[in-house]
């Protein structure tokens, strides 16, 4: 299916691996021009590279760390210059360390609320001014299943995601006049370097082999197997499409059916 997306600026952060450079390979297999961010400038440029390598696409890398002001606010003036301003926008950025309620210090909240919350609420005050004189835009942002089903071990991802999701709501029915979409999607256990990390923290806290956590993990999904950032990917890409312009305000599970609630 022709997403008609074909030359759309596309503006995915935190995307040098994982969920986020999923998201960013769909948007550039659409033939959209690509601009994504790392906090490492070596590792956004090369990820840039291998990119636009595997798609033909227009992609570029730059440096910008998601829970400082400054660095996205530099990033947007950046990916304006080089690209122009961002028609598609995805949010992501690296998770907040885990921990419980009994084992997060007081100030972790705020660097916590800084990173997962206002990083997505800064980047998309920064680029929907654009997207609402165009009358078009796609905002995809990247939280969690924790939104639905709050993790025991993930207090702060529980905290901030829950009101970016709030955000993300209200944001949509405001800005759904003009065109532009605001939908988050909701991973649940994928294939990357945070479940590593996940992996270590739960194998650590409760005694066991690492390897046993991950299969844990694995049998806790119905599926049987981790999720894919290609797959995730491509259902940000459907968010971002031409033809998804009457979903918004939505928060679609990408989980395997792992979360087990109704609605
Ligand atoms: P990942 O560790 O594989 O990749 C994270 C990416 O973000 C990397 O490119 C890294 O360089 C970049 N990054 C990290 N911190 C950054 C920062 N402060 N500023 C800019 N870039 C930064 O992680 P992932 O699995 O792709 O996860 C992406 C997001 O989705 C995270 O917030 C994570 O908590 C959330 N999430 C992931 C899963 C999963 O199963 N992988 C499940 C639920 C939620």
């Amino acid at each position: 299916m022709d997403l008609g997306i074909n030359g759309k600026i596309a503006l995915v952060t935190a995307a040098s691996r994982g969920l986020g450079r999923g998201c960013a390979e769909q948007l550039a297999a659409e033939q959209c021009r690509v601009a994504i961010c790392s906090r490492d400038s070596g590792a956004a440029e090369q990820a840039a590279k291998e990119i636009a390598a595997n798609t033909g696409a227009e992609v570029v890398g730059f440096s910008a760390d998601m829970s400082r002001v400054d660095d996205i606010s530099r990033l947007l003036a950046q990916v304006r210059q080089s690209l122009g301003d961002p028609d598609i926008l995805v949010t992501n950025a690296g998770g907040p360390p885990p921990g419980t309620y009994a084992s997060t210090d007081l100030e972790l909240y705020e660097e916590a609320f800084q990173l997962t919350l206002m990083s997505a609420v800064r980047l998309i005050h920064g680029t929907t001014p654009a997207m609402k004189a165009n009358g078009w835009g796609r905002i995809v942002a990247i939280t969690s299943i924790s939104v639905k089903q709050p993790i025991a071990s993930l207090l702060l991802s529980n905290m901030a995601r829950a009101g970016l999701t709030g955000f993300l709501k209200t944001v949509a029915t405001e800005l759904a006049p003009f065109g532009i979409t605001v939908n988050a999607l909701l991973p649940g256990t994928h294939k990357t370097s945070r479940i590593d990390q996940l992996v270590q923290d739960r194998a650590a806290r409760e005694g066991k082999s690492e390897s046993a956590v991950a299969a844990e993990m694995v049998a806790a999904i119905p599926a049987k197997t981790l999720g894919d950032p290609a797959d995730f990917g491509a259902a940000a890409a459907f968010l971002a499409s031409r033809q998804a312009k009457f979903i918004t305000g939505h928060s679609l599970l990408v989980d395997g059916g792992h979360y087990s609630g109704l609605l």
